[in-house]
């Protein structure tokens, strides 16, 4: 599917450059700044291509910007149809390259195995104090979905906290550390919440869109077993147009986010 350019649009185009998901120095986590304009992006995913199908878009927008973008794979899709766990690892690890980002794999319960347990919870939050991201993205905790995402996504909300207790016995060969934000990607319209307010990231910009869909096509494994990039964009478009432009991915908060002030949020996604 091949992304169709934005119309000029005076309005829209005043505000196009819209903040990436950089916190307003002063307000957001620790420090403020430049230091923090830089703190990583730390992505958290079930499965090996849960990060790159529910939002390589915004990953290719946050990583275009200058920052360090990780992700944390918490399975090898082991239980999937389609897909040897090597096969898996290696689309993986190029799909996380086209996006530039890293890697790695962590070992949980496996894939369609994975309980709520504290041990993991201090595992991810051991990753997060390695990291020492501003922002984590894990998938929403709504349960009508894959049971490895919801839990990872609970999991990660638990281990965020963990990350910042100075005294859990554990963690204590990291020093602790707060992130900024924690938000909830949806690999399907099924796990998006209903009772929150989405935070559309616009995407449109095709060079965004096409490295979006390369990092998708990389899981061979899976794009030719279904039409997930097909639907993957169908959603984005349906979300872009609602709010007035091509493409837009949401991402969820469970928490009040805090701006500067209001022109930080000028940009409106529905027209009055
Ligand atoms: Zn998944």
């Amino acid at each position: 599917m091949k992304p169709i350019r934005k119309s000029r649009n005076k309005s829209r185009d005043d505000n196009r450059r819209i903040p990436s998901l950089t916190p307003s120095p002063g307000t957001l986590g620790e420090g403020g700044g430049e230091g923090l304009r830089l703190s990583p992006l730390l992505a958290f995913a079930a499965h090996p291509d849960d990060i790159e199908f529910a939002c390589g878009g915004i990953i290719t927008l946050e990583s275009r910007a200058g920052r360090a973008v990780h992700f944390a794979i918490c399975s090898q899709g082991e239980s999937a149809s389609h897909g040897t766990p090597a096969v898996r690892r290696r689309e993986a690890t190029s799909a996380a390259k086209i996006l530039g980002a890293t890697a790695e794999f962590v070992k949980l319960d496996g894939d369609a195995h994975l309980e709520l347990r504290t041990t993991h919870a201090i595992a991810l939050a051991r990753i997060i104090r390695r990291i020492k991201p501003a922002i984590v993205l894990a998938p929403t905790t709504v349960q009508n979905q894959h049971p490895d995402h919801w839990r990872l996504g609970t999991l990660v909300r638990d281990a965020a906290r963990l990350a910042r207790y100075g005294g859990v016995p554990e963690l204590k060969s990291l020093p602790s550390h707060s992130i900024s934000q924690l938000l909830f990607y949806a690999s399907t319209c099924e796990a998006e919440p209903k009772d929150a307010t989405p935070l559309l990231v616009d995407v449109s910009d095709p060079t965004i869109m096409d490295i979006w869909k390369r990092c998708m096509e990389v899981h061979k494994t899976q794009t030719s077993a279904r039409k997930y990039v097909d639907l993957q964009f169908a959603r984005a478009r349906a979300r872009g147009l609602g709010a007035g432009v091509e493409y837009a991915i949401a991402l969820f908060s469970t928490d009040p986010l805090l701006f500067n002030d209001l022109s930080a949020i000028s940009r409106g996604a529905r027209g009055f």
